[in-house]
């Protein structure tokens, strides 16, 4: 059978990982030695396309047709609340797709899908993983946030059919981090999966009984990663600047370009030492034509203060997810830490206090996902008795509009997958032939919060008075987290399945 590589598309960096000849999981090396690739795309000013490393190097001159953490729009409605947010951060231009059900990005002139943008990473992985595997891949597990909502998932799926690479499996990031620390050492134990990456923020309780991972409940936040910890970083370099100089940079995009590099390989240098410079020579003039600098030193405990809240927003999901697996702490052996965040001093320090024990670091944070899709992908292609058992979650309750936009839950919070349930609908009014349906994701009583879905309408109803018609509507949702509804009129026999994206083609 042909192999399965397994493909961690991130936020800010992808990698791939793959099963060699003697049962070894590998990660894809790149050109550099290092076997990340930077989750960027760009069109330059001759409309060349740049994805990775090319696209990064490139990013300070041409800021606006860079699209960086674009994993954290993919699958969402124009209107929602994180793209709100991110219009107001990044440098490229965001429009409404069809309906305003999705984001189109505008790079080098050019409307692009999300999935479109995340079709081109995937390609760029899937071609530095077979020019160094030497053969073609056609065939990849690909993990994703547990907090993605079903349409985010699809729009993953949909990138790969794009670009003929057959995603054979959705499967969640802080479950492949457990299969990477868990498979083929036959242990029995619990461990609590921290996943804080560049976007978003994951935690799973994890149940191993050898090859057998259950999710026993997951929770995040979509808008908590390490952008958050540079911009927070970014915000008191401005503040400083603005009141030493009277002079505030932030609407001045090459400055703030510069500012925001900096502000991450500074991140970066405080987990591994005290004190670092803050230095941008020339960051602006004066009206009188006077260059100015920045030129300060930020210290690990001016940067942990200024951090504090957001780590306290990661403990608070971290207690809510322990909450909902009904586990203490000591009933944790093993709190693992994925995600290139998670190497700051200050949340190791504050995790060893909440558990009474350090994270373990029988995992590599930045590789850990990757090399659990590949076992994964890898035990797929087994014939034998090694099949990896995966029993997942719902990461936020699925349901549908009620009166009022009131939101009727169908699955609640962490129901186990795969999963069908299913209501019975009724006409309202005399002589309706259609029930319509708008269905929603998300944890909040009223639809207005949740993220919308997509829209479910079933036609044909043989006309009679109110409340005579009888469907039923079933909500089957599949291994990946990916919904499909389906109803049957129960008078006239009549069917109908859809699979509840909203498409646009
Ligand atoms: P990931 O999505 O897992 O690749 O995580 C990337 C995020 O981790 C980025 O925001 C990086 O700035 C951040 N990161 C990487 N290395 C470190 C480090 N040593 N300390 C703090 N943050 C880091």
């Amino acid at each position: 059978m042909a192999r399965i590589i397994g493909i961690d598309l991130g936020t800010t960096n992808s990698c791939a990982a793959y099963t060699d000849e003697s049962g070894k999981v590998r990660l894809v090396p790149y050109k550099d030695g290092s076997s990340t690739i930077p989750s960027i795309f760009a069109v330059d000013d001759k409309g060349n396309e740049l994805i990775g490393h090319e696209a990064k190097r490139q990013w300070q001159l041409n800021p606006r047709n860079t699209v960086y953490a674009s994993k954290r729009l993919i699958g969402r409605n124009y209107k929602s609340d994180v793209v709100n947010t991110m219009s107001d951060v990044v440098a490229y231009g965001m429009k409404a797709g069809e309906g305003e059900s999705e984001v189109l990005i505008s790079a080098g002139g050019q409307d692009f899908r999300m999935s479109e943008i995340a079709a081109r990473i995937l390609g760029k992985v899937r071609t530095v993983a077979s020019d160094y595997l030497g053969e073609s891949v056609e065939k990849a597990v690909v993990t994703v946030p547990a907090y993605f909502t079903d349409k985010q998932r699809q729009a993953v799926k949909d990138a790969g059919e794009l670009i003929s690479l057959e995603v054979v499996r959705i499967i969640n990031e802080p479950t492949a981090a457990a299969l990477a620390y868990g498979v083929g050492k036959n242990i029995h134990e619990k461990v609590l999966i921290y996943d804080l990456g560049g976007g978003t923020f994951d935690v799973s309780v994890i149940e191993i009984r050898d090859r057998v991972f259950e999710v026993k409940a997951t929770g995040g936040d979509i808008f908590l990663g390490g952008l958050d910890f540079d911009h927070a970083l970014i915000q008191y370099v401005l503040e400083h600047f603005k009141v030493k100089h009277q002079v505030d940079l932030s609407s001045d995009p090459v400055a703030m370009q510069r500012i925001k590099d900096l502000a991450e390989r500074t991140k970066i240098d405080l987990s591994a030492r005290e004190v670092a410079p803050f230095s941008v020579p020339f960051v602006t003039m004066t009206s009188e034509g006077m260059p100015l600098n920045i030129d300060m030193e930020i210290s690990r405990e001016d940067f942990s203060t200024l951090t504090s809240r957001l780590v306290q927003r990661t403990l608070d999901v971290v207690k809510r997810v322990m909450d909902d697996a009904a586990v203490k702490a000591e009933d944790i052996h093993e709190v693992m830490l994925v995600g290139g965040q998670s190497r700051m001093p200050s949340i190791h320090e504050r995790l060893t206090s909440f558990f009474g024990k350090p994270p373990s670091k029988a995992v590599h944070p930045d590789e850990a996902v990757a090399i659990g899709a590949a076992l994964y992908g890898h035990s797929l292609t087994d014939d034998t008795n090694l099949r990896i058992q995966l029993l997942d979650v719902i990461p936020m309750a699925i349901g549908l509009e009620a009166a009022g936009g009131r939101f009727h839950e169908v699955f609640e919070r962490n129901a186990p997958i795969p999963n069908a349930r299913s209501i019975t609908g009724t006409t309202s009014f005399d002589g309706q032939t259609n029930l319509a349906m708008r269905i929603f994701q998300g944890d909040s009583k009223s639809v207005a919060d949740n993220e919308l879905l997509g829209h479910f309408l079933f036609e044909g109803i043989e006309s009679g008075p109110a409340g005579s018609a009888k469907v039923e509507v079933v909500f089957d949702i599949n291994v990946e987290g990916i919904l499909t509804m389906s109803a049957r009129d129960a008078q006239t026999g009549k069917k109908m399945t859809t699979n509840i994206q909203v498409r646009q083609n």
